[in-house]
């Protein structure tokens, strides 16, 4: 173990919330450690999103040390300090049993399921990347580093701890992890690392599809979505995430890929400026090609919006294999698909009442971003941004928008409300 006094953390970059957990932890006389993404972050002048606590005191004898303590989870109880809206998450010292060894328990009577509280190094050996491992000690401003994640870091190299094979296989989601860790940071993953995911990452096909929506977040939501949406190219997982974008992709559609990466510049850039993302546009823009070359196929029969519900129905069921979307995004996901050909058509009365509708400006930015590589579609979008500035939308109205309206020519005060 390495107890290094020379770090450039800045104790003014951590949340006094924090500090103040840290604190209570040790003057009780427990050992506690900032610990993960945290002082990963801090280390390399990042501000982190959130700060993590790994500390000796069982879940029981961290509740009574604050006033506003939950205890959560049943498989392995953390405790949640709460601060107002800022929540500073402390666990317990974990050790995996069996890691790598056949995964045999340890009888030794403080087993919680699969998991028994341990030493701060047996903690650190069962983290991911050596950079999500290290522990910082306030009272003493020491990082601790019990696996080489110093120099990882002085490298810029991602590393699994312990054999990467095992690794990889024991959880298959630590393929995505790279992938979006290298994105985030710019770090190289190991030669070794790279064998095993290359390997193992078939295996990301028996995760939970609930599991795998959470990871999409993650890497599509961060800021980071260009540069994780390459990454998953560069190590082929995005196969099990998004199937047909990614056979799309690799028959080199060329339309398509420039549709995605301009989807994902614009959550990148909405999530710089502190606007709101959802991950309905995400799956729509994902999904769209599909939804489109399907609804064509039942053109003969239908009219247009309902060929494209009838085969946006097959193309959400056979996604929800691989990731899930949960119900509120998945259905004006739907929404904004359906106004599509509304969008491409209505001149008049209808035009106006369906600038008037909830999912108005959704499906409008999604026309939008059609335009972008359809320039049949241009004169329509343009058009749209017209009628919008000359008919703006009450302001009360404004509130039913989806999640990703972008909020302006939608709120205007009621002076100029369309008559
Ligand atoms: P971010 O800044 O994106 O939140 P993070 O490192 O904090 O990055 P989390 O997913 O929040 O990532 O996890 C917190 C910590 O828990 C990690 O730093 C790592 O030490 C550990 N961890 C999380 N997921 C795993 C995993 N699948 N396997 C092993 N360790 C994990
Ligand atoms: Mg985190």
């Amino acid at each position: 173990m390495v107890q290094s006094a020379e770090h450039n953390i800045n104790p003014e970059k951590i949340s006094a919330n924090a500090l103040k957990v840290l604190d209570a932890l040790t003057t009780a006389g427990f050992e506690a450690y900032l610990v993960g993404g945290g002082v990963r972050d801090l280390l390399l002048g990042l501000s982190p999103k959130d700060f993590d606590i790994a500390t000796s005191a069982s879940p029981e004898e961290i509740k009574p040390l604050f006033r506003n303590c939950r205890l959560i989870g049943r498989r392995f109880r953390l405790a949640h300090v709460v601060f107002g809206r800022e929540v500073i998450e402390v666990a317990t010292f974990r050790a995996d049993h069996g890691q790598g060894e056949g995964g045999e328990s340890r009888a030794d009577g403080r087993i919680v399921r699969d998991n028994v509280f341990g030493t701060v190094e047996e903690d650190a050996l069962r983290r991911d990347f050596t950079i999500n491992a290290l522990y910082y000690a306030n009272h003493d401003a020491a990082v601790l580093d019990f696996v080489g994640a110093l120099e990882d870091i002085k490298s810029r190299t991602l590393r699994l701890i312990g054999e990467p094979d095992v690794r990889v296989k024991e959880d298959p989601v630590r393929c995505l992890r790279a992938a979006r860790f290298s994105a985030k940071l710019g770090f190289d993953v190991a030669t070794d690392v790279r064998q095993a995911m290359t390997e193992h990452a078939h295996l990301l096909r028996d995760i939970p599809p609930a599991r795998l929506f959470e990871e999409v977040l993650k890497l599509f939501h961060s800021g980071h979505a260009v540069q994780s949406f390459d990454k998953l190219r560069e190590f082929d997982l995005l196969q099990y995430l998004f199937p047909v974008a990614d056979d799309r992709l690799k028959r080199d559609d060329a339309r398509f890929e420039a549709f995605v990466y301009q989807a994902l510049q614009n959550t990148d850039d909405r999530i710089a400026e502190g606007k709101p993302v959802t991950p309905a546009f995400l799956y729509a823009v994902m999904l769209w090609p599909q939804v489109e070359k399907l609804a064509q196929d039942y053109l003969d029969e239908e009219p247009p919006v309902t060929a494209i519900l009838r085969a946006a129905d097959s193309v959400v069921t056979a996604q929800m294999a691989y990731t899930s979307l949960p119900k509120r995004f998945s259905v004006p996901m739907r929404e904004i698909w359906a106004m599509q050909p509304r969008l491409e058509r209505y001149q008049g009365k209808r035009a106006l009442h369906l600038l008037r509708s909830a999912r108005f400006r959704a499906g409008y930015d999604f026309l939008l971003l059609r335009s972008h590589v359809d320039s049949n579609l241009r004169e329509r979008a343009d058009w749209w941004t017209k009628t919008q500035e000359s008919h703006p939308v009450e302001p009360d109205h404004g509130r039913r928008f989806p999640r990703t309206r972008s909020g302006k020519s939608s709120r205007s005060g009621t002076k100029s409300r369309a008559s």
